[in-house]
């Protein structure tokens, strides 16, 4: 079959204020007519989510959160929910992401949860999966990503992922200015997809398994250009206009 059509999304992160936000978004609205290849969303903080969910209102950019909360709403002090993302306007929502994990101490269970949140909202959920370094060098890069991956399937089902975006993150290559290399990411793009085939043919070749971790305008098209690598979660270089819209471009 044809390659998926890739998605280039921009986690922004804790980073942005009203001005700065404004200028980056007025920025890749100006921009996006020139990216014929890819479909873009930005994932900004949540306090900044109404704001450029304003300015690309009726554009082909997307918007999308960095997480939620399980439940609907409630006694949840701090906490933003799906039904709200939706409401604010958001498409996506990225469940897992590394730092979640590792320093809000989100296990396998809770971001399994956050995907079903996620689509009870009708939202898109983007669950980030990925190897710590030295679990790279144990060889056991495989073992943790089918792990992260099997949590979600037996929570929400294989049919779930018609619906979903994944994105491969190896942790070690997150901020860090270290790519993983065009082929070792495809091996692992390649093992997600072909777990995925043996629960379901059509389901597995139809999702978008992202690559993320230092990728940029620099990197990106050799990263794209393989077979299992169907876009970019992008930290750094979603910040930058050009740089971003560049990654889309190399699609
Ligand atoms: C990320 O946070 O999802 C990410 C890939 O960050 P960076 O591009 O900065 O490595």
């Amino acid at each position: 079959m044809s390659k998926r059509r890739t998605l280039v999304a921009g986690n922004w992160k804790m980073n942005g204020n009203r001005a700065d936000s404004t200028a980056l978004v007025n920025g890749l609205k100006q921009g996006i007519a020139s990216v014929n290849n890819a479909d873009l969303a930005v994932c900004p903080p949540f306090i900044l989510i109404p704001l450029a969910a304003e300015l690309l209102k009726g554009s082909a950019i997307a918007v999308g959160g960095q997480n939620l909360n399980v439940n609907k709403s409630g006694a949840f002090t701090g906490e933003i929910s799906g039904p709200m993302l939706k409401d604010a306007g958001c498409r996506y929502v990225i469940v897992g992401h590394s730092e979640r994990r590792a320093l809000y101490g989100e296990s396998d269970d809770v971001v399994a949860q956050k995907f079903k949140a996620a689509q009870d909202a009708g939202l898109i959920p983007i669950l980030c999966v990925g190897e710590l370094l030295e679990e790279r060098e144990a060889n056991k890069t495989e073992a943790v990503v089918a792990r992260q991956l099997d949590a979600v399937l037996k929570l929400a089902g294989i049919g779930a992922l018609a619906n979903a975006v994944i994105a491969y993150e190896p942790v070690w290559a997150i901020g860090t200015g270290k790519t993983a290399t065009p082929e070792q990411a495809q091996a692992v793009h390649k093992f997600i997809r072909e777990k995925l085939v043996k629960a379901d043919k059509a389901v597995a070749e139809g999702v978008r398994i992202l690559y993320g971790g230092s990728m940029k305008a620099s990197n990106a098209k050799e990263l794209l250009a393989q077979p299992d690598i169907d876009g970019g979660l992008i930290g750094g270089a979603s910040l930058q206009v050009e740089e971003f819209l560049n990654i889309g471009r190399a699609a």
